[in-house]
């Protein structure tokens, strides 16, 4: 474990560095070929993670939620993820408003791709029926979130079975060791994935670097770099406090313990791809609990998303600027509660963030032709929010995991 963690690191340095290369020398004669392999490579290596991560949520979160137990000990485990997604997902939204407030990227900015986009949904959505979209995406039949991916749902179904195995008189022994020893089967192909990430990272770090777009930053710059920062700014000092006040593990620590599931994440732009390494990082690096991890994780990836609700309150602010909009305070109020309830209902993969953001743009009345500014720029966005929110998620565990040791 520990060498395939500085081998993900090494191979995730020598594919930025390859990429670098290729951007600026593309007619070498390895190219062509060489991005043809990157990307599928890459791909099988995306592939391969979303193949195992349907049935490791449904098995993770059941045997989690099953041996919670009843009584205080369960009640304590919800109540503190769930304050701990709440107030870190509003800490980073506190920040992006109160910055953008301050820097107000994109005022007096006119900008050529803004009419490129044609978009057919309504303009217009109200705050009720935005929850009540959400509220009725929760509850599907099981089957089908299971055959088409859909998580948030799929998390719902586990909890509730999770919760029917957790009966007192043990009636439902055999069904908990059969889901059990599933689990388990699970966490062995996660391991295999494991000794595939150092290439798979390595592949789409090449890809990534070497097809990125500069000219963007001409006139997007100041907002990318914004943003930028306070995704980072929110990873490398607020949270690292936050997880050293409660439980005192250092910064370092956490960061080269956790590297594998960072760089995994940064590379695949998706925390549910991401979330077989965070699970094994937390379970072997930093020796969780397993009843808090299969818990907490899961249902981090798709429901604690820090950097993509800072990500969409500011991208929603900047649009405000560029059309000239002034929102009030109590239209900030509701986009405080937009981007949050729109992260939370963004599943883990590349660009969820932009499709919810459309949401939170019809609540606030905003064009939606913004997104087509906001999109070519997403690949590059989109990887550092993964980042943070799957840091997010693994010092939830770790949070978790203390506060209900001590
Ligand atoms: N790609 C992000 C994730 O998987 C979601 C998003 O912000 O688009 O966590």
């Amino acid at each position: 474990m520990k060498n395939i963690n500085k081998m993900i690191f090494i191979s995730a340095a020598m594919g930025i560095l390859l990429g670098i290369l290729i951007k600026f020398y593309p007619n070498l004669f390895f190219v062509d070929y060489l991005l043809m392999a990157t990307e599928l490579v890459g791909q099988i290596f995306i592939k391969s993670l979303k193949m195992i991560l349907v049935p490791l949520v449904f098995f993770s979160i059941i045997v989690g939620v099953s041996n919670l137990g009843g009584g205080g000990k369960s009640s304590l485990i919800w109540k503190s993820t769930f304050l701990y997604f709440m107030i870190t997902m509003s800490i980073a939204i506190t920040l992006a408003l109160v910055v953008m407030n301050i820097v107000q990227p994109g005022v007096g900015l006119s900008i050529d791709s803004w009419q490129s986009i044609n978009n057919n949904l309504p303009s217009t959505m109200t705050i009720s029926q935005f929850f009540k979209q959400f509220l009725l995406s929760l509850f599907e039949n099981p089957f089908h979130s299971l055959a088409s991916g859909k998580i948030l749902p799929l998390i719902v179904f586990s909890i509730i079975i999770g919760v029917a195995l957790n009966d007192r008189k043990g009636s439902f022994k055999a069904a908990k060791d059969i889901f059990t020893s599933l689990y388990e089967v699970m966490l062995k192909i996660v391991h295999w994935l494991m000794l595939f990430a150092p290439l798979g990272v390595f592949a789409l770090l090449v890809n990534m670097v070497a097809s990125q777009d500069m000219s963007l930053f001409s006139q997007l710059g100041i907002f990318i770099f914004t943003v930028i920062f306070l995704i980072l700014f929110h990873g490398l000092v607020i949270l690292p406090t936050i997880l050293f006040l409660i439980t005192k593990i250092t910064p370092i620590n956490l960061w080269v313990q956790g590297r594998p599931a960072f760089i995994t994440a940064f590379a695949t732009s998706s925390s549910a791809a991401t979330l077989p390494i965070t699970l094994s990082v937390a379970d072997n690096n930093f020796k969780t609990s397993k009843g808090i991890s299969n818990f907490v994780l899961p249902l981090g990836a798709t429901m604690n998303m820090d950097g993509t609700a800072l990500y969409e309150a500011a991208a929603a602010l900047f649009i405000a600027n560029l059309v000239g909009m002034d929102l009030t305070l109590a239209q900030q109020l509701i986009l405080f509660f937009t981007a949050m309830v729109a992260s939370i209902g963004a599943p883990g993969i590349p660009s969820a963030g932009m499709v919810t953001m459309a949401m939170v743009l019809q609540v606030l009345g905003l064009p939606l032709e913004a997104l087509a500014i906001l999109l070519p720029m997403d690949r590059l966005i989109d990887t550092f929010r993964t980042t943070i929110n799957v840091e997010g998620d693994l010092v939830g565990a770790l949070i978790v995991d203390k506060i209900t040791k001590s």
